[in-house]
C-alpha cells in the first residue's frame, strides 16, 4: 500500500510539473504567434509569407501537443453517469458531421440493441469516440481519390459487453503501425501528436474496458470498443 501511495504521490507531483511547464511554454509562444502576424506584411514584402506560415502551423502544433500532453497526465478518475449508447453515438456523429462533409467521407450509424447502456463518464469517452472518428476521416482522405469515403460506427451486445465498432475504408494500416498504434507520440502524420490512441486507450482501460483494432493495408480499419453494459 505504501508503493501505491508512493507512486500516486510521484504521479500527482509529475502532473503538477507538466501543467507549470506547460503554462510557461504557452505565454512565450502566444507573443510568439502574435508577432509573427505583425510580421506578416514585411515577409509578404520579400516574398517569404510562406515562412510565416510554416512558424504558425508549427507554433499551433506545439501548443496541440502541450494540451495534449496536460490532458493526458491529468488524473483520470472517471465521473461516471449512466447513458445510452444511442445517445453518445448520436453526439459524436453530430459533432464530426461537418468535418466529414468537409473531408468527403459519409458518416452512417447502426444501433443493434436499442437498450445498451453504460456507465461512463461521458466527457472522456466522447473525446475517445472523436479521436477514433477524426483518425478515420485522415485516413480517409490519403484514399480519397480511389473511392467514396465511408464511416461506419455500430453498436451491439456482446458477452457481457457494450461494443462500439468503428469501421473506415481509409488507407488501412501496416504491421508496424499497428504494433505501435497505442504508443504515447507514436505518429505517421506530419502534424500529428500521438497522442489520440493512447489517452483513448487509458479512459477504456479506466472503464474496465478494451479496445481492438483491425486493420487491411488498402481497405479500411475497424476499432472496436468494448464496454461493460449496465442492465
Ligand atoms: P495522431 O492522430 O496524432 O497521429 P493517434 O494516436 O490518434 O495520433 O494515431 C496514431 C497513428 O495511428 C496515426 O498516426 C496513424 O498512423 C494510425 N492510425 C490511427 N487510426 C487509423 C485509421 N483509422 N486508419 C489508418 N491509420 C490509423
Amino acid at each position: 500500500i505504501e508503493q501505491a501511495a508512493f507512486q500516486n504521490d510521484k504521479l500527482a507531483m509529475l502532473g503538477k510539473i507538466a501543467a507549470a511547464i506547460a503554462h510557461e511554454i504557452r505565454n512565450p509562444l502566444t507573443s510568439i504567434r502574435g508577432f509573427i502576424q505583425l510580421l506578416n506584411p514585411y515577409l509578404k514584402e520579400i516574398g517569404k509569407q510562406e515562412y510565416g506560415r510554416i512558424i504558425l502551423s508549427e507554433i499551433d502544433r506545439a501548443n496541440d501537443i502541450i494540451y495534449e500532453f496536460l490532458n493526458s497526465s491529468k488524473p483520470f478518475v472517471p465521473m461516471k453517469q449512466k447513458v445510452s449508447i444511442r445517445m453518445l453515438l448520436k453526439d459524436t456523429i453530430m459533432l464530426s458531421e461537418s468535418e466529414a462533409v468537409m473531408k468527403g467521407c459519409e458518416l452512417y450509424q447502426e444501433i443493434y440493441d436499442d437498450d445498451l447502456t453504460v456507465a461512463v463518464d461521458v466527457k472522456q469517452v466522447k473525446q475517445v469516440l472523436l479521436n477514433i472518428v477524426k483518425n478515420a476521416m485522415d485516413a480517409i482522405q490519403e484514399v480519397l481519390n480511389e473511392r467514396k469515403g465511408l464511416i461506419v460506427i455500430s453498436a451491439s451486445r456482446e458477452n457481457g459487453y457494450a461494443l462500439i465498432t468503428i469501421r473506415d475504408n481509409g488507407k488501412g494500416m501496416e504491421r508496424a503501425t499497428l504494433n505501435r498504434l497505442f504508443d504515447p507520440f507514436f505518429t505517421t502524420k506530419e502534424a500529428g501528436t500521438g497522442l489520440g490512441l493512447s489517452v483513448s486507450y487509458r479512459i477504456i482501460s479506466n472503464h474496465g474496458g478494451t479496445i481492438h483494432v483491425e486493420s487491411q493495408i488498402g481497405e479500411g480499419t475497424a476499432f472496436m470498443i468494448y464496454l461493460p453494459f449496465v442492465e
